[in-house]
This record gives structure tokens, C-alpha cells and sequence, in this order.
């Protein structure tokens, strides 16, 4: 049995016409059944005759993540708790910015990575996620924003549980997938992905276009990345600056770098004077993340004066900074605190 979530535009061309023997026009219908209208069962796609559809129910399986737990904060965050076919469970989240919703989506379950300030990474690494298990969370999250009246999904961020690089075929895929305008329409410009950056992966994102990445670098030398970081950190912090400088970029496109604040770690004036070593010079601008503590903190929050400081001694020397508001702290649905345990959530 074929997952057909899991089959791009040109897969289930193929499907229809040497597993199905359907005529090729059929796959637009099928693929607008699948990711326009999002229908969880075969015999909801009204216009394929029912001989097509006993035949679609004998070759392939049409399967959503089940939603186990929704959480919502009191800023609107809403998180929701989603058990895969296999009983995996991983954690999207949907952040309300004033008439829309971006949600935060999740490759992996768990995260071979072991950041030191983040939750997935404490998990340990399970598994790939496929495209129909990366973008059923789209799925998933489009219908309880339209089943609960609440404002459009409009922009999503690959920054959830994993490494979006480290799974890149699937995330090669979904983002075609996602950019198809018969399916489920995101342009690039309403998709990030977040990565601590590979080299060669970088190099084969670049070739194909899809997606300008945000590179979480956190640290403002190779030797403090080192201790945050440590296997993120295998890549020299100057070879992956240098592959960012190849990176092809649109005109008036900027690499985004993520900094994490953590207090006392890494969010000094001198760090910042660091951060304008490397960066200075560069195409660039900075997303400042103040550390989300939590209730079994990791490290510990930086004071709000210093985060006012390090943005603005980054503007002072002429690079654009913004501190990213921080949502749903109190259901842990913020940066670094997706975990996908029951118990713990
Ligand atoms: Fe993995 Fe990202 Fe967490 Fe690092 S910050 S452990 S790469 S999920």
C-alpha cells in the first residue's frame, strides 16, 4: 500500500497512470482533493467515479496525524500534540501574529543535534519524518485554525523538532510540495527554514532554489559554539560562513542568523563586538532570541536590559537586528521547548 501524502506531483502522475490505468488528467484532481481541500478519505473525492476510488482504496492509504493534545496559551499559541502512524509523536505550533497564523513545523522525531538549551535534543534522535508526516502537520494545523473560526494559516517555519537539514530529501520535497499552486500554495517568501547549517547540504538547498535558510549560529566563536553546540559545531563556524557567503540570494534577500540569548553565556557587549567581527561585513541581518527558561531550566533567561544592549550595539554598528517576541511559554510551545512527552507537556 502506497501513503499517497507521501508521492510529489510527478509520483502520483505515475501512480494514476500505471498502478490506477486512470487517464493523467486525474492527478490534478486527486492532488487538489489531497492538498487544497485536505479530505482525510477517498470516498470525499465527489468528482472520480467510484470504480477509481474502490481502486485508490485498494492501493493506497490516505492518512492525517491523529491530534492527541491541543494546548492553548493565554497569548494564543496553540499547540497541538500529533501521534504518527507508527505511535511517534512530534509537536507543531501555531503562533497568531495579528490576522494570520504561522505555524512552526517539526522534521524529525527527536533531534540528533543535543544542543545544550533545547528540549528536542535532550530526546535524542528517533527518526526521519516523511513528507506526508511533515506536511500532514500543515494538514493538521489548516483544519483546527478553519474548524475553530480562527484566522488563516499563512506562513510556515521549519524550526520544530529536528534538523531540517539532516533530513534534506524529505525537506526538498515537502517544500516543492508546498510551493505546488494546485495544492497547498506557500511561495518561498512565507516559508523559513532553520538550521545550525551543513556545508554540502547548504550547497544542495542553494541549487535548487526553494528556500533562502536562517542559519541558528548562537555563538560568536567557534570555541563558545563549541561549548553550546558542540556537534552543530563540527562545522568551523568560518567554513559555514563562508558557505552562506556562496549561498545564492534574490535581490534584496539577506541571511538571516539566529542568536540565541543565553544569560551570562553568550550575551555581553563583548560578544556583540564579537558577533560585528564576523558579521560586520556581511550580507546579513541578526534574529535575537531571548532563552526561554522554563520550568526544568537549561541555562538561565538574559536580563531584558542586556538584550536591549546587544540589539543595540548591533545597530550601532550597522547591522539589523530584531528581537523575536517569544510565544507560548506557558504551554512550552516556545523556541527550544518542543519536547512531544505527554506526561511532560
Ligand atoms: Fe536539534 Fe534544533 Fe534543538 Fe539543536 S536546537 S537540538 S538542532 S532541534
Amino acid at each position: 500500500m502506497i501513503d499517497i501524502l507521501n508521492l510529489d506531483y510527478g509520483e502520483l502522475e505515475n501512480f494514476v497512470v500505471k498502478e490506477l490505468k486512470a487517464p493523467k488528467f486525474r492527478t490534478k484532481q486527486i492532488w487538489q482533493w489531497l492538498w487544497q481541500k485536505g479530505v482525510c478519505d477517498f470516498d470525499e473525492m465527489t468528482n472520480l467515479a467510484k470504480k477509481l476510488r474502490d481502486e485508490l482504496k485498494n492501493k493506497a492509504v490516505l492518512t492525517h496525524p491523529q491530534v492527541d493534545v491541543v494546548q492553548t496559551s493565554k497569548d494564543g499559541t496553540i499547540k497541538l500534540l500529533l501521534r504518527l502512524a507508527d505511535g511517534a509523536l512530534v509537536e507543531t505550533v501555531l503562533i497568531p501574529m495579528e490576522s494570520r497564523y504561522t505555524q512552526c513545523l517539526s522534521t524529525q522525531v527527536g533531534c540528533a543535534m543535543g544542543c545544550t538549551f533545547c528540549n528536542t535534543g535532550l530526546m535524542g534522535f528517533e527518526r526521519n519524518m516523511t513528507m506526508s508526516e511533515i506536511l500532514g502537520q500543515v494538514l493538521a494545523g489548516r483544519k483546527y485554525l478553519q474548524d475553530n473560526n480562527l484566522n488563516p494559516l499563512k506562513n510556515l517555519v521549519f524550526m520544530g523538532m529536528g534538523e531540517p537539514l539532516l533530513n534534506l530529501d524529505n525537506l526538498i520535497k515537502s517544500l516543492k510540495t508546498l510551493n505546488n499552486p494546485e495544492g497547498l500554495s506557500f511561495v518561498p517568501r512565507r516559508i523559513t527554514v532553520s538550521s545550525v547549517g551543513f556545508i554540502k547540504p547548504l550547497e544542495i538547498l542553494g541549487e535548487t532554489g526553494l528556500t533562502l535558510p536562517a542559519i541558528s549560529l548562537h555563538a560568536p566563536t567557534q570555541e563558545l559554539r563549541e561549548k553550546i553546540m558542540p556537534k552543530a559545531a563540527k562545522t568551523h563556524i568560518d567554513d559555514l560562513l563562508a558557505a552562506m557567503d556562496k549561498f545564492p540570494l534574490k535581490p534584496r534577500e539577506r541571511v538571516t542568523y539566529e542568536y540565541l540569548l543565553l544569560g551570562g553565556v553568550n550575551d555581553s557587549i563583548e560578544h556583540a563586538r564579537q558577533l560585528v567581527r564576523i558579521l560586520g561585513h556581511r550580507k546579513c541581518k541578526v534574529n535575537l532570541i531571548a532563552y526561554n527558561p522554563g520550568d526544568r531550566p537549561l541555562y538561565e533567561a538574559p536580563a531584558r536590559e542586556k538584550v536591549l544592549a546587544f540589539e543595540k550595539y548591533l545597530w550601532d554598528k550597522k547591522i539589523t537586528a530584531t528581537i523575536r517576541r517569544s510565544m507560548g511559554q506557558d504551554i512550552k510551545a516556545a523556541c527550544g521547548q518542543l519536547k512531544a512527552d505527554r506526561l511532560d507537556s
